[in-house]
């Protein structure tokens, strides 16, 4: 319950970024470039709405998330953790990024018991929490995914 309302809060605060919709686009076509799959339908763990499978380079936004008006906020968390499996190589790793999520963020990611499962979103939360988010989701594609386009002949 009290997840539930810190949830409700946090998703007032980070919506209604302009241009949310062309932003959108962009970074699905950036990941799909990369070599991900974008399905927009409920993802297969419940209650998620974004979920990144590392073997298939299948990510999941659920629909709802258009409703709330956190589309993009969700593309890019997800973004994060594909920029993570394109440095892990197949695997998933840390970037090692610099920067911090805010402080309501912590909850999202502290209730993780695995601290390598923890850090991953902790950098997944830090991007998405930044004013650029966008941009830095874009650049992180970009420098750790390489193109599937530039290897085609
Ligand atoms: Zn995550």
């Amino acid at each position: 319950m009290m997840l539930k309302n810190l949830l409700l809060t946090s998703l007032l605060l980070i919506a209604q970024i302009p241009n949310s919709e062309q932003q959108f686009s962009k970074l699905k076509n950036q990941l799909e470039k990369s070599g991900f799959e974008v399905i927009i339908q409920l993802p297969p763990k419940r209650g998620a709405y974004g979920l990144l499978e590392v073997d298939s380079k299948k990510i999941w936004i659920n629909p709802v998330v258009f409703d709330l008006q956190i589309a993009i906020q969700t593309l890019i968390h997800e973004s994060v953790h594909a920029a993570q499996v394109c440095a892990g190589k197949g695997k998933i790793r840390t970037l090692g990024l610099k920067i911090q999520p805010i402080n309501y963020a912590r909850p999202f990611f502290m209730g993780y018991t695995d601290v390598h499962r923890q850090d991953l979103e902790r950098e997944a939360y830090a991007v998405q929490t930044q004013p650029n988010s966008f941009e830095l989701a874009m650049n992180l594609l970009q420098k750790h995914c390489q193109s599937s386009s530039s290897l085609s002949s």
